[in-house]
């Protein structure tokens, strides 16, 4: 499997390229490009959140960190600064260093987390994140995620056939797939993915 500096790059490419056409092709302003662009290099590293090695967790967990507070503070917009500080501040240090910990403990490495099951997920998570915006845009939103994310499942599938012995590593297949460790679990994937498919048509309509 690719490692982290790799993933990065491979989002890079997938944020730069999606970035570019979302700017040029579909007239979103620079500011919202940059946001395609963030999402596609999101998107790129987070199948590996459920990865041991602290340098993807640490980076992934930190940036959920501070997403997910300020998510919660549109809805609390007359908020005063000093309850906006220890929100964030407190939600930042629960998420990376108590969220991070019990996630590990529940979740498998290359388990559902590297699955295409997930990458819809994630898009349909990043249009429901973005309520506030067109929506084009957040169609566009949605894709940049999901297509970093299958970024790090292809780079992974290409990582685990070693090129020159021509031999293929036990990892190949586990990436690129439409299940996850378990039946189970790969039932509760699907039933997420329907039941996301319903909130988005239910606040579409
Ligand atoms: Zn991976």
């Amino acid at each position: 499997m690719a490692n982290f500096k790799q993933h990065i790059t491979g989002g890079f490419i997938t944020g730069g390229i999606t970035s570019t056409i979302a700017l040029f092709g579909y007239g979103l302003t620079l500011l919202q490009a940059g946001v395609v662009f963030i999402l596609g290099v999101l998107g790129s590293v987070l199948p590996d959140i459920d990865c041991d090695t602290s340098t993807p967790l640490k980076f992934l967990f930190g940036y959920i960190g501070i997403i997910l507070p300020v998510i919660g503070l549109q809805y609390y917009p007359d908020a005063k600064m000093e309850n906006t500080l220890i929100f964030i501040v407190i939600g930042y240090f629960l998420i990376r260093d108590v969220i991070s910990i019990l996630f590990l403990k529940i979740t498998v490495h290359r388990g559902i987390y590297h699955s295409i099951p997930m990458a819809i997920i994630m898009g349909q998570l990043t249009y429901l994140m973005f309520f506030d915006s067109l929506f084009t845009h957040r169609i566009i939103f949605a894709i940049a995620c999901c297509l970093g994310y299958l970024t790090h499942l292809t780079m992974d599938e290409i990582w685990s056939i070693d090129l020159t012995g021509c031999h293929i590593k036990r990892s190949f297949g586990t990436a690129l797939t439409l299940k996850g460790e378990s039946i189970i679990v790969t039932i509760i994937a699907y039933i997420a993915i329907i039941s996301l498919a319903g909130i988005i048509y239910w606040t579409y309509s």
